[in-house]
Formats: C-alpha cells, sequence, structure tokens
C-alpha cells in the first residue's frame, strides 16, 4: 500500500486525484497504476483499471487469478466490475469512497449475487494517508 500511496502522488503531480494501485502476485508487484484519465484521454484509466490491464499483459491472460489488487480509494462500480471479470483473489483499500466507492459506501455490490466471482476484502489500510493526500488535493482546487 505504501507503494500505491507513492502512485498516488504520482498522479496528483499530474494534476489527477490521487489514487495509486499495485496487483501482487506471489509477494510480488508485477503490475501499477495512478490515475489518468484526464492526461490519457481515457475515462476508464483508473489507477485499478491502468494495473488490471499492465497485470494481464504481463501475464499474458485475460485472468489474474491469485493475485492482490491494492488500491489507495474505495473502488467505484467500473473498477469493481473488471476487478470480477479478471478474478482477482483479493482486494485491499485504504480510504473509503463515499461519493463513488461500490464496496461499503455508496453501494454493497461486492456481495452481489449476479457477480460470478467474490473477492477477499480487507479495507482501512493506511486509510488515514489516503484521505489526507485526497482532502488536500481537493482543498488545493478549491
Ligand atoms: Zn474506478
Amino acid at each position: 500500500m505504501r507503494h500505491a500511496l507513492m502512485l498516488a502522488q504520482k498522479a496528483q503531480d499530474r494534476g489527477e486525484v490521487p489514487v495509486g494501485a499495485v496487483i501482487v502476485l506471489d509477494n510480488q508487484i508485477i503490475a501499477e497504476g495512478y490515475n489518468q484519465p484526464i492526461l490519457s484521454h481515457d475515462p476508464s484509466a483508473h489507477a485499478e483499471m491502468v494495473a488490471i490491464r499492465f497485470a494481464a499483459n504481463n501475464l499474458a491472460n485475460y485472468r489474474l487469478l491469485n493475485t492482490t489488487l491494492y488500491v489507495t480509494l474505495e473502488p467505484c462500480t467500473m473498477c469493481l466490475g473488471a476487478m470480477v471479470h479478471a478474478r482477482i483473489k483479493r482486494l485491499v483499500y485504504a480510504a473509503s469512497d463515499p461519493k463513488t466507492g461500490v464496496i461499503e459506501s455508496a453501494a454493497k455490490l461486492a456481495n452481489s449475487s449476479f457477480f460470478n466471482h467474490k473477492l477477499e476484502m480487507t479495507s482501512g489500510t493506511l486509510a488515514e494517508e489516503s484521505a489526507a493526500l485526497l482532502k488536500a488535493f481537493f482543498q488545493s482546487r478549491r
């Protein structure tokens, strides 16, 4: 998660909302991503999506079995959907997102019966650091 926070900082340095993600397999980071929809002209370029694309490419596999995805902010519907499609085993996120988080905040979708894959989940890891980064970013924009 420390590495993911460093990536979130990288997003911030580029004027994007500071969110970072890494994907780990067998205790090794196999992919990373930071939020970059504005820079890459891609509305789907959330940190998780960037990391998932990178990991799938790296493994030459559309399934990311036995991986753990660490992200600094609670995922949105799109990213949760992609994680389910990719069969990510475990999700660990830092801060919750009351506006668009769909694990525990705006909605609780992860255990929906229409998903054919269930993620193991942990939240709150380095949540304060992540929330502070986001708060500072939005305050500086006002
Ligand atoms: Zn997302």
